[in-house]
């Protein structure tokens, strides 16, 4: 186990904050994570995972000890009903894992494509892009307890998802380290196109019978069209959740704004599209010193290279109190903040 002290995250977090670990390790194996929690445990250290950095604020250096999981693993085990369940070490890459499986046929998460950061992240806040979550095609993930040193494993249904949300990111906060996901794929997973700004593009381009790998393509260009690269620019993507309101509500709202956008959700409610909220506001492209909002999406926000985590949460309460004093809607924010 190689463990570095006073070591910079700058490189493992996507908005580019200039903070460190008292202590940092880059782990390989459920045996090198074992190691890492027992120096945890000996020395009376915190404990932060890191997967890509990219769903996180750091806002000050991080005390105890950064893990930073890069446990690679890639199984495939055929179902009798002609499914694959693929399996995929926490650490590896999602987006490389995504194209992986459509190169052998196993169809189901293109819409998931390009998102940064790695496997074993995206169950914490059920990834989802384009009509697709995690949890449409996660069959079950293994886990290291960390109260009871054991592996433990989640099926899809005890995960407690919901719109970027687990329990991973609440009852169980920071008890489990999530080893490796499974997925359940197959040629026959049929393709979801109905996302507006999916099925436009399809269109446009005049594809009529689109493969799974097509749309992955298709999908990589929008985002690519639409989203800051973090490699340029610091971010963490979508800052904010769409807030979901009561139906009464959004009606009344959009009798005052009439191009309110609001998409509909569970019964008796609607999600609202948080960056039309905070881009009517003329947030969109608004710079606080080295911190700013993307000028082509307002739900973004930026570091524009010196900023800090601070700087950011600054802008983002800004953004949150002109938002509730407009529209009496509260914003809250996606990323996890640290410490
Ligand atoms: P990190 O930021 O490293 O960690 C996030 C949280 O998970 C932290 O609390 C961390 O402690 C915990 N964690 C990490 N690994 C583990 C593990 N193995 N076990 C237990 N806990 C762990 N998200 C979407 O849902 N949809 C999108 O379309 C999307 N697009 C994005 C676009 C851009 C440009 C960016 C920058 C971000 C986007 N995101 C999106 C957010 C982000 O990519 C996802 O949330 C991603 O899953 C984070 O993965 P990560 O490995 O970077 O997690
Ligand atoms: P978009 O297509 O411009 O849509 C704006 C918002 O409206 C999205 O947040 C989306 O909600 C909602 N929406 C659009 N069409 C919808 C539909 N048919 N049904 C329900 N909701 C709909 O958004 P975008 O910014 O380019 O992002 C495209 C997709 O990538 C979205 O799914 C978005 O969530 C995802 N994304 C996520 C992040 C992140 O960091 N979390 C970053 C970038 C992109 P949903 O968000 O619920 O889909």
């Amino acid at each position: 186990m190689q463990l570095s002290r006073k070591a910079s995250l700058k490189a493992y977090n996507s908005f580019g904050f200039d903070v460190s670990a008292e202590y940092l390790v880059i782990v390989k194996t459920l045996d090198e994570l074992k190691g890492a929690l027992g120096f945890c445990a000996e020395n009376k250290l915190s404990l932060l995972v890191i997967g890509g950095g990219s769903n996180l604020i750091l806002t000050q250096d991080i005390s105890g000890l950064v893990v930073i999981n890069r446990i690679v693993l890639k199984q495939v085990e055929s179902t009798s009903d002609g499914d694959f369940l693929v399996t995929a070490g926490a650490g590896e890459n999602w987006h490389e894992f995504v194209r992986w499986t459509l190169m052998q046929g196993y169809n189901g998460l293109e819409n998931l494509s390009l998102i940064p950061g790695t496997v074993g992240a995206a169950p914490m806040q059920n990834i989802g892009a384009y009509g697709v979550e995690i949890k449409d095609r996660m069959e079950y993930l293994d886990a290291l307890d960390r109260e009871s040193g054991e592996l433990c494993r989640f099926a899809a249904g005890e995960c407690g998802f919901g719109y970027r949300d687990s329990v991973f990111k609440r009852i169980h906060a920071g008890r489990y380290i999530i080893i490796s996901v499974t997925f359940r794929l197959s040629a026959k997973v049929g393709l979801v196109l109905d996302y507006s700004g999916l099925s436009a593009v399809v269109e446009r381009q005049g594809i009529e019978d689109p493969t799974a790998l097509q749309i992955s393509d298709l999908i990589c260009d929008i985002r690519r069209s639409k989203l800051p690269d973090p490699e340029a620019l610091g971010n963490a993507g979508s800052f904010f959740k769409n807030p979901v309101i009561p139906e009464q509500q959004c009606a009344e709202l959009t009798r005052r704004y009439p191009g309110l956008v609001s998409f509909s959700d569970q019964p008796g409610l609607r999600k609202l599209a948080a960056g039309w909220l905070i881009d009517q506001l003329g947030w969109k492209g608004h710079r606080q010193g080295a911190v700013g909002v993307y000028d082509k999406q307002a739900l973004v926000l930026i570091n524009y290279g010196k900023g800090s985590g601070g700087d950011i949460l600054s802008l983002a309460q800004a953004i949150q109190a002109s938002v509730a004093d407009r529209y009496g809607v509260l914003l809250e924010i996606e990323p996890r903040t640290y410490p």
